[in-house]
């Protein structure tokens, strides 16, 4: 039971749509990126143009998707969906931007992952509403320019460290998402189980949102995965015994870490003495790209306190060693 991996995404997709909020009042937390939205939505709107580009940043699950398909609701256009490693081809990106209709969203998950050919397609695209395709080959070949109905692009990442600076200074609205907090979460999951017609305690709420890592897919995964315990196990209602007996079932630690964050601490401690060491090493020792540990993992382990950062590298916190039952961890470090 691995929320994270690939065929996890495919096969709750169609979970996740039916709990996506779809107007700005039902999104919850992400409190001045809503407000600021907003303001920028109603003005377009006044205006009758597009919105400007928009780039949204932050780990997977936090609501991208949802809230740039809000965005074209709240506008009243069209949403076309895409992702980086799909358009594969500068022809791939023509035919979607000459089929959008006036001010129309299109959204571009995994942006960091479009080829530099694709992207450069789409600087001009952003900028003036207009593409040059090159027809024909050798002696004959000529471009023709091609003009665009004006939309807006809603780029996702989880990596905007990976952004290039001429398409990143093509967006005039960033935003950077975080983790959620424990009780936004848990109004999260209330909300969710009325679409799943389920009926849960306050205190279940808080349980399944507390070992959610920050994350409402993660969240919704859960609950959906409790609920049928309490329909096998149980009478179908979800209470707090119910939420404990099948996270502990299920096997997901009481902070929500998951098995890379695991890793991390537990090669901070055993290799590297708790530290202090530089997230590269780290990456090394595990396998793994230090730019993602850095945008991915480690903003939830610094945000919950297993991890401090220093001057001198990372170090793993009084909390991480109680956590993972290691009794080593040495005070007089701090
Ligand atoms: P991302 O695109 O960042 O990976 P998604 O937008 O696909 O994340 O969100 C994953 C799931 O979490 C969606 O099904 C959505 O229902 C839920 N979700 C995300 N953010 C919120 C929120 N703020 N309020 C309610 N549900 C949310």
């Amino acid at each position: 039971f691995d929320i994270r991996e690939e065929g996890y995404q495919n096969i709750e997709r169609e979970a996740d749509n039916k709990l996506r909020p779809l107007k700005f009042d039902d999104f919850k937390g992400q409190d001045s990126i809503v407000e600021n939205l907003k303001i920028f939505v109603q003005a377009a709107s006044m205006r009758e143009e597009a919105l400007d580009h928009v780039l949204l940043h932050g780990p997977p699950g936090l609501g991208k998707t949802t809230l740039s398909n809000i965005i074209a609701n709240e506008l009243g256009v069209g949403f076309k969906l895409t992702s980086g490693p799909v358009l594969d081809k500068p022809g791939d990106l023509a035919g979607i931007l000459t089929n959008l209709e006036p001010n129309d969203v299109l959204f571009i998950d995994e942006i960091h992952r479009l080829s530099p050919v694709v992207e450069e397609y789409l600087y001009s695209a952003m900028e003036d509403y207009r593409i040059d395709i090159v027809i024909d080959k050798g002696p004959g070949a000529r471009s023709i320019q091609i003009e665009l109905n004006p939309f807006t692009l809603v780029g996702a990442t989880t990596r905007s460290g990976l952004l290039t600076s001429p398409l990143r200074a093509r967006f005039g609205i960033n935003c950077h998402l975080e983790y959620y907090d424990n009780t936004v979460l848990a109004g999260i999951v209330n909300r969710s189980s009325g679409i799943l017609d389920t009926s849960i305690s306050k205190e279940a709420c808080l349980e399944i949102s507390g070992r959610s890592r920050g994350t409402p897919r993660i969240a919704n995964a859960l609950l959906r995965r409790v609920r049928d315990f309490a329909q096998v196990k149980g009478n179908g209602s979800i209470d707090i015994e119910i939420s404990r007996y099948s996270l502990e079932a299920l096997n997901i630690d009481q902070h929500g870490l998951d098995e890379m964050d695991h890793k991390i601490l537990c090669t901070l401690i055993d290799k590297f003495h708790g530290g202090p060491v530089g997230v590269g090493t780290i990456a090394t020792a595990i396998g793994e790209d230090s730019g993602t540990i850095e945008e991915v993992y480690e903003p939830f382990l610094i945000k919950e306190g297993f991890i401090k950062r220093t001057p001198r590298g990372r170090m793993a916190t009084a909390l991480a060693y109680s956590h993972l039952g290691k009794d080593s961890f040495n005070q007089e470090q701090y």
